[in-house]
């Protein structure tokens, strides 16, 4: 019997928040997998974060604290140069080993820019790609994506457990419109992101820190 899979679920985390956990551990729960999160460092194909490495990495360690399906991975902090997804999955399937199935899990929305990431065709000789449906806009496919991704559909989780790498699942999760872009404009404007982030990130003011208004003097002589 082959292992179970392993799925990596990567990001900004700028800051962790609730869809991005719920989603994960659902994808977890569907696949019978452990997943990693893999904090970007350097993220190539978007804006660059607000908050420093390690104070993500603060917020993912508070946000998982007291679970064991959802881990953290930090091998892309250790690597020097863009965080490029091709070579996070060659080294992980460098520790799997050729059979076990591998599975990058990935929002609808990211997905949909799949064909501008570095080396993208030959993701799928290294992983399954499991596509998270998500409430916000999501771009068309261009059409080299979608012909890439045709003939890969897999009908089930079975299909992604019969083979290590190669195919592509269209998941459903649960629908929570919610994104960090919109956590930090709410701390930028002095309000609380309060049952969008997990509680942990609210109960250590120094975790949420890097998004607030920098504070200004009391005014007093
Ligand atoms: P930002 O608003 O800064 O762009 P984000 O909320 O999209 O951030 P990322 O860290 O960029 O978060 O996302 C990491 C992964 O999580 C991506 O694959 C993204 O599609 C997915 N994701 C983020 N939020 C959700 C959500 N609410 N539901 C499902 N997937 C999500």
């Amino acid at each position: 019997m082959t292992a179970p899979p392993l799925a990596v679920f990567g990001g900004t985390f700028d800051p962790v928040h609730i869809g991005h956990l719920r989603a994960a551990w659902e994808a977890a729960e569907a696949l019978g997998a452990e997943v990693r999160l893999v904090p970007a460092k350097i993220p190539p194909h978007r804006p660059q974060p607000v908050a420093s490495p390690e104070q993500r990495v603060a917020m993912l360690r508070a946000a998982l604290a007291g679970q064991e399906r959802l881990r953290l991975d930090l091998r892309e902090l250790d690597r020097p140069g863009p965080s490029f997804t091709f070579d996070t999955l060659t080294s992980l399937r460098g520790e799997v080993g050729s059979t076990r199935p591998l599975v990058l899990v990935i929002g609808a929305d990211a997905f949909a820019g799949l064909a501008g990431w570095h080396r993208w065709r030959e993701l799928f000789t290294l992983a399954h790609v499991c596509v998270l449906t998500r409430p916000a806009q999501i771009p068309a496919m261009p059409d080299e994506l979608a012909a890439e991704v045709a003939a890969r559909h897999a009908g089930g989780v079975e299909a992604l457990c019969a083979a290590p790498a190669g195919r592509v699942l269209d998941m459903v999760v649960s629908a929570l419109g919610i994104s960090a872009t919109r956590i930090r404009a709410l701390l930028a404007e002095g309000r609380e992101p309060r049952w969008l982030v997990p509680q942990a990130l609210l109960d250590d003011p120094r975790l949420l820190a890097a998004y607030r208004p920098p504070a200004t003097g009391s005014g007093r002589g």
